[in-house]
């Protein structure tokens, strides 16, 4: 019997596995038994195996789909750190774009972290991607790719949206990507963290969306001098309306937001900035994150014991703080440090 023609091969096949609908895998499947579709639905989502690995398919089919449903992204590059907790993948995506993805196992918890753009127009002048510049948005597709990879190593108990680009900046991708992780892969929104930089319209969009999601806001300064200088986008949008913005987000969704702060030595890290970042969590009930930087050109790590100050400091003023390890320091996994190498 001659084989149904791939109608969408050449579709597909650049956008990877999780860049057919349920649909279109129904069409690519419709000489074989209806079964078929749910059983390599299931195998992509809930198992991220590749068609090759569909032992319960027959050989040719097998074959058929590995060349129509091929991954997306080549991993270039698989680094490991912390004992084999830490996993940082170099990917290249179509058009030669370099992105990563970065996996970190707790004891409670696998989290991925995920790339939404390759390179950033942003432009924070303390981070190796936003130093790179913007090269393009990345596909939903290249997005669930990232968790499903990171997923045959460790089952993925939560996405952050953390890694290279600005999620907000590529709105409808993101989105389609939260939705599919949630819908297909079954990670509720709750353990889906979506980050930017303050993007007010993105945050607005994202308030009336009904998706309550976490929302990490990478604030990194709590004036608008300091942040016009760290995060150039502050200038469009000062803090007065980001705080307006979140505090939206909080009401409509009631999930607690999250402050990220990159502590950077000798220029974040000294009393009265740990008074400005005490202001505004407290104002809008935000946990604080503190991440000591990964050295960059011109930017230098605070040292721990100041990380730890800082830290003491805003704990006294009343504030939910973390001082975060930097996961994978010897892999570079500051946002961006690897890809670029
Ligand atoms: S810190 Fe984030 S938003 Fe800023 S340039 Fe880097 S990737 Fe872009």
């Amino acid at each position: 019997m001659a084989r149904t023609p791939l109608p969408i091969r050449s579709h597909l096949a650049v956008l990877g596995p999780y860049g057919v609908t349920r649909d279109e895998l129904a069409a690519l499947l419709a000489d074989e038994p209806p079964y078929r579709v749910g059983q390599v639905w299931d195998a992509l989502h809930r198992r991220a195996a590749w068609p090759a690995e569909m032992t319960e398919l027959p050989m040719a089919l097998r074959e058929r789909l590995a060349v129509a449903l091929a991954p997306a992204l080549t991993p270039v590059l698989l680094r490991e750190a912390d004992g084999g907790e830490t996993l940082k993948w170099a990917f290249e995506a179509e058009g030669g774009a370099r992105i990563e993805t970065v996996l970190m196992a707790y004891p409670d918890r696998v989290t991925v972290c995920v790339s939404s753009q390759a390179g950033c127009a942003m432009g924070c002048p303390f981070c190796a991607t936003g130093q790179g510049g913007f090269v393009r948005h990345l596909r939903s597709a290249e997005i669930v790719e990232q968790v499903a990879w990171a997923t045959r190593e460790r089952p993925v108990t939560h996405v952050v949206f953390m890694g290279m680009g600005e999620p907000l900046a590529n709105y409808d991708q993101t989105l389609g990507a939260v939705r599919r992780l949630h819908d297909e892969m079954g990670i509720s929104w709750r353990r889906l963290t979506l980050s930017t930089v303050g993007l007010v319209p993105g945050i607005r969009r994202l308030t009336t969306e009904g998706i309550p999601v976490n929302l990490a806001l990478s604030l990194h300064a709590a004036n608008d001098e300091l942040r016009n200088e760290l995060v150039p986008i502050n200038r469009r949008y000062p803090l007065a309306r980001l705080a307006e913005a979140c505090a939206d987000y909080v009401a409509a969704t009631h999930r607690r937001l999250s402050l990220e702060w990159a502590v950077i030595g000798g220029v974040n890290d000294r009393p009265e900035h740990a008074e400005e970042l005490a202001r505004f969590a407290l104002r809008l009930g935000a946990h604080v994150n503190l991440i000591p930087l990964n050295e960059t050109d011109g930017y230098r790590a605070p040292g721990l014991p100041r990380a730890a100050q800082f830290r003491a400091r805003l704990r006294a003023l009343g504030v939910n703080a973390t001082l975060r390890r930097t996961r994978g320091q010897q892999i570079a996994a500051a946002c961006g440090q690897l890809a670029g190498r």
